[in-house]
């Protein structure tokens, strides 16, 4: 049950950290907590590693942060060794990467694959989790590393007559490993975020006709992606530790950060044109121009502006443009889609958009969608409607303390954290990239990095002191979970309803979950609370 050369260090447990979830964040859990000497045993529900990649094979489904970036750091031979082919990857590098890194690494023998963890409850007397897995097996651990991911639970949406569709119903985030086509074929598709926006394009090319059911529209910018040539690998190769100490300076997780002027200071000729560098560098990077972009409703206009132009620019039917531009949040408010043609998609003569604000989804029947004015018959419907987001997965777990709450009932008015890493009430239990943490905000795989070596760290300290338990305190996690919400407070975020608010999601606490003052200033309070010898957590034994 355990790694295969390391015991656990107390005979009563079947292992020192149990890990769960094989994305990037548990791949990267298992490797340094071995590395420490630790015996660990990965727990993951899907039949292979790559986590967020393994399930989401849609057409056309890449990375929105450049692949030399959204790829460990941690070991200077496996990057200088994986060569990305292009500035996005596609999901089937990103998952072969994954796998590289699983294998080069021998990972894999630590993992039980097919195997969901249902439930956890912990034993204070002998400070250890004991973990049971959904087909009836039961682990004890000292330690538990949650790694299950803040976007992999996905949303089957609630609409009346679901079930009674007769044609081919796909899941983006539960794609087919068997080659899917779409030639000839009727297809809908439920969703216009990331996942949707990615996929449309490639869908419309082969079908016989597209129909896209959109709720809401969203901002997207083009990906401008191309191929990495081998003299610009070469640079990057060069320059790779300066780009990695940039990353964990920066914002967002990648060495790109805002122009420190005020806007209001730059002339509007050279405004324009830092607006359409902005653009050209593509995706999300449109919402990082100018440091108060996000905060100010004035500056906020400005680049709503330019970004509705540019829609306008390439959609040629002008009422089919107003339907696409979005009217109800701020730009960069909700995460901004990285696209690949979606806009160009619309002028297709075999694509039609049904905007459901005007016309909703009355049920799903066998034929296809019957919506409030017409019948849309289809070969295949595809659901792009995303995920109970950064708190869905942890809360599904049967997760008890030793105080018997479960983290559902803990989090039923919102999560509450010390620096996103612990919850008061469960001890010895960390979660990778969850609410209050930068997490989805920032470049996953750094932020993973830097979870899982602060919690190492906080194991280690834990027992050099002689203890075998650690839990955050509850005034801590209360302060941390009030800076987090008053600084998202500070900015447009907290208006849009978005998922990182949790209000894709009915009867869900509506609050901003990821902590958004920026991946260098978290790593920076991170560091103080562990130069405080752990301020915040209390030790026992
Ligand atoms: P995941 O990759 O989600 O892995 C978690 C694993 O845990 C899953 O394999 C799941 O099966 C398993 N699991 C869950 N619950 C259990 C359980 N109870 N028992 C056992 N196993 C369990 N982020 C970026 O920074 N840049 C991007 O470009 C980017 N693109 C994305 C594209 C898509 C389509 C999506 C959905 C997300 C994207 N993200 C991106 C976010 C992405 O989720 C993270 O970057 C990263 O891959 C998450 O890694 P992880 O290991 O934390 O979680
Ligand atoms: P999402 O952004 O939550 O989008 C879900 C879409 O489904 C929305 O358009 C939503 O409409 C719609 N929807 C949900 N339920 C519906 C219903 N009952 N009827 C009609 N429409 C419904 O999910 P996602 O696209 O999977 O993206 C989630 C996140 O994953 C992204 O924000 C990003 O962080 C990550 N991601 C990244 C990439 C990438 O480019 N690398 C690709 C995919 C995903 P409403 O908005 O009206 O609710």
């Amino acid at each position: 049950m355990t790694g295969p050369n390391i015991s656990p260090n107390d005979n009563s447990l079947d292992c020192d950290v149990l890990v769960v979830g094989a994305g990037f964040a548990g791949l990267y859990a298992v490797y340094a907590a071995r590395r420490l000497g630790h015996s660990v045993v990965g727990i993951e529900a899907g039949d292979d590693v790559g986590g967020t990649w393994y399930w989401n094979r849609y057409p056309g489904a890449r990375c929105d942060v450049e692949s030399i970036d959204y790829s460990y750091s941690f070991d200077a031979e496996l990057q200088r060794d994986w060569r990305w082919t292009e500035r996005y990857a596609t999901q089937p590098e990103i998952l072969a990467y994954a796998r590289h890194v699983a294998d080069r690494f021998k990972l894999r023998r630590h993992y039980r694959f097919n195997e969901r963890v249902a439930a956890a409850s912990f034993d204070e007397a002998a400070a250890a989790w004991t973990v049971q897995l959904a087909k009836g097996d039961r682990l004890r651990a000292r330690w538990i590393i949650f790694a299950a991911g803040s976007l992999s639970t996905p949303i089957r949406p609630d609409i009346s007559g679901i079930d009674d569709f007769a044609g081919e119903m796909l899941f983006t985030a539960r794609w087919p490993e068997e080659r899917v086509t779409f030639d000839g074929k009727r297809v809908g598709i439920i969703g216009t975020g990331a996942s949707g926006i990615q996929c449309a394009p490639i869908i419309a090319q082969t079908a016989a006709k597209l129909t896209v059911f959109q709720r809401s529209p969203n901002y997207s910018v083009p990906a401008f992606n191309r191929a990495l040539p081998d003299d610009e690998w070469a640079e990057i190769q060069a320059s790779y530790s300066e780009r990695r100490r940039q990353s964990f300076a920066s914002g967002g997780g990648s060495p790109h950060e805002v122009d420190p002027r005020e806007i209001w200071d730059i002339d509007e000729g050279e405004r324009a044109s830092l607006f359409e560098n902005g653009w050209k560098k593509g995706g999300v990077l449109f919402a990082k121009i100018f440091p108060k972009q996000t905060m100010d409703e004035r500056v906020n206009a400005l680049a709503r502006d330019f970004a509705e132009k540019k829609i306008r620019a390439i959609v040629r039917d002008e009422s089919l443009a107003d339907d696409l531009i979005p009217t109800d949040h701020a730009i960069g408010t909700k995460r901004i889609c990285t696209d690949s043609g979606y806009f160009e998609t619309f002028n297709r003569d075999n694509v039609e958009l049904v905007n459901l604000r005007r016309d909703p989804i009355i049920e799903i029947t066998e034929r296809g969608v019957r919506t409030r004015n017409a019948s849309h018959d289809l070969d295949m419907l595809i659901f792009a409607t995303g995920f109970d987001a950064m708190t869905g997965t942890i809360t599904r777990v049967d997760f008890r303390g030793p105080g018997g709450q479960s983290m559902a009932e803990a989090w039923a008015d919102g999560p509450k954290t010390m620096l996103g890493l612990m919850v008061p009430g469960f001890p010895n239990l960390f979660n990778i990239t969850g609410p209050g943490s930068p997490s989805v905000l920032t470049n996953m795989i750094l932020g993973a990095e830097q979870h899982v070596n602060w919690a190492l760290g906080l194991m280690s300290h834990t027992q050099q002191k002689g203890y075998t338990m650690v839990e955050a305190r509850r005034d801590a996690a209360d302060a941390w979970t009030a800076h987090v919400d008053a600084i998202a407070s500070a900015t447009l975020f907290t208006q849009a309803k978005s998922w990182y608010m949790g209000a894709n999601v009915d009867g869900k606490k509506r609050t901003f979950m990821p902590y958004i003052g920026g991946f260098a200033a978290y790593i920076r309070e991170c560091e103080a609370v562990r130069a405080e010898g752990y301020k915040g957590f209390v030790f026992a034994s």
